[in-house]
């Protein structure tokens, strides 16, 4: 079988972060999704292995050659409420791979349970898995930074959820597992040493140029300020609501992590939530940056008392202080990069004065139009090409762009190629998602596949991909609805 050089660089350096185990046995594994372009990217000659063989290997019943799978612990803080102890209750780390400079986590989820499980089952059901895999690819193919699915076996056996579904078990590839809850998790037992480790190995993973500096951990939350602030805005530039911001879904590497009850939103609403279990709306679309900062918040208190002694008042007082600049500056970098981006969707080469403003008054137009996001924006190609129809076609009342195009225009001449380039037309439309889901777990993959092929092409124009293109009705968009614990 091929090899797959993996180092197991998380157990070795940080001893008591994870506890070593081994995946469930399954009774009939069944490959349902291999990643042959990331497979080729990670170096892994999976085309040699039989298909029984590749089964066997992605559900966790033959382990991969030099594997040592491990469960991470970790905490968080669940829609604002602290958990000293989650870790993966159903996932193994198996090893890390380096490739071309960069090291990656290869890691089960849905493989059983684990000293984490708490109540939970340890398993996962075929359509959230392969939820993972398209949303993960279409975010890839956007260009968002994320983790993504190398396979998808399904497992031959039920898991019970509201009704028995189908098991399965993903791989997944990430920079890494860290999060913001692993600092948590030894900073709410005041394991200073084990912290301490802790932002070492993650500074020579993720920040290798900040080892060795004075205030080390200060320096990390602002690089992980940074990236977060870069990747939030991203988010909202395509209309992606992640649903469960939770610490612990909240990545140390910068990547988009847990595609459970996320949704791409349609009709431009700052309000829009999916999630059957976020009644407050904490999680909505329009407050993500938010949430992105009240996460920091919490990174920056599990680093503090590496930065100052507990009992030296006026040193804990500085460092307070520095740590919030950090976190009162994340508005502002996360609203630089939403314009950064803002602009490339405007088709904007340059920067000016009133371009946020007409950034704004377009998100407000959209809002009070009730307009579909991502093919608002597409339209503006159209429109740089002097047909304006298209746009005019989402609106409400079709007149009502015409001072804002107005504008548009005269901020300057626009390039249709770029616009294209920098607006996709399709994203996982939620309705198209969940068919594809419904039909894999009754045994057609066929819609899958279809749309997967698809979300791989977000700035295409082929006729033949229009399907993908449209709007769900209305009616079916009102009463969307994603759920968690999948
Ligand atoms: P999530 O909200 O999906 O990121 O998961 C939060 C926590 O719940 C993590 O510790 C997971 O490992 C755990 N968890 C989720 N689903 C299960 C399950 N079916 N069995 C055991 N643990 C689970
Ligand atoms: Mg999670």
């Amino acid at each position: 079988m091929s090899a797959f050089g993996f180092d197991h660089s998380y157990a070795r350096e940080l001893p008591g972060a994870s506890v070593a185990w081994k995946p469930a046995p399954v009774p009939a594994p069944r490959l349902l999704f291999l990643n042959d372009a990331l497979a080729r990217e990670l170096g892994l000659d999976l085309g040699a292995l039989s298909p029984d063989a590749a089964a066997a290997l992605f559900a966790g019943q033959d382990l991969p050659p030099g594997s040592r799978p491990i469960a991470q612990a970790y905490a968080g803080h669940q829609f604002g409420g602290f958990s000293p102890q989650l870790g993966d209750g159903r996932a193994l780390l198996l090893g890390e791979i380096d490739r071309n400079g960069r090291r990656r986590d290869l890691a089960f989820k849905g493989s059983g349970r684990t000293p984490f499980s708490r109540g939970g089952d340890g398993k996962a059901a075929i359509g959230p898995m392969l939820r993972e895999v398209l949303i993960g690819e279409a975010m890839h193919a956007l260009g968002i930074p994320t983790t993504r699915a190398l396979a998808v076996a399904a497992t031959g056996e039920p898991v019970y959820r509201e009704r028995p579904l189908p098991g399965a078990v993903l791989t997944r590839v990430a920079a890494s597992h860290l999060r913001v809850g692993t600092f948590q998790f030894f900073a709410s037992r005041g394991d200073l040493e084990a912290l301490r480790r802790l932002v070492d190995y993650t500074i020579a993973r993720h920040d290798p140029e900040l080892a060795g500096t004075p205030d080390a951990p200060l320096a990390l939350l602002r690089a992980v300020a940074r990236r977060q602030a870069a990747l939030i805005a991203q988010w909202m530039n395509v209309g992606f609501i992640h649903g469960v911001m939770n610490t612990d879904n909240m990545t140390i590497s910068g990547e988009t992590i847990d595609y459970g009850p996320c949704a791409f939103m349609e009709g431009y609403d700052p309000a829009a939530v999916f999630s059957s279990i976020d009644h407050g709306g904490r999680y909505a679309y329009g407050n993500q940056p938010n949430i992105a900062r009240w996460n920091l918040a919490r990174f920056a208190e599990a680093l503090l008392p590496l930065l100052a002694d507990a009992d030296d008042e006026a040193a804990v007082q500085r460092v307070v202080a520095q740590a919030m600049e950090v976190i009162d500056a994340f508005p502002a970098w996360y609203e630089a990069e939403l314009l950064r981006g803002q602009r490339a969707k405007l088709g904007l080469a340059d920067a000016q004065e009133g371009d946020a403003a007409l950034a704004a008054d377009w998100l407000a137009l959209l809002h009070a139009q009730r307009a579909d996001f991502t093919l608002a924006w597409r339209a503006l190609a159209d429109a740089a090409e002097g047909r304006e129809a298209p746009l005019r076609s989402l609106l409400a009342e079709p007149a009502s762009a015409d001072a804002w195009l107005a504008r548009w225009r005269e901020r300057s001449a626009h390039d249709a190629a770029r616009l294209r380039a920098a607006n996709p037309r399709i994203v996982p439309r939620n309705q198209r998602v969940e068919e594809a889901l419904a039909a894999a777990t009754e045994g057609d993959l066929a819609p899958f596949e279809q749309l997967l092929a698809a979300l791989r092409k977000p700035f295409d124009d082929a006729p033949e991909l229009a399907p993908y293109a449209e709007p769900a009705p209305a009616e079916i968009t009102a009463g969307y609805q994603t759920f968690c614990g999948t």
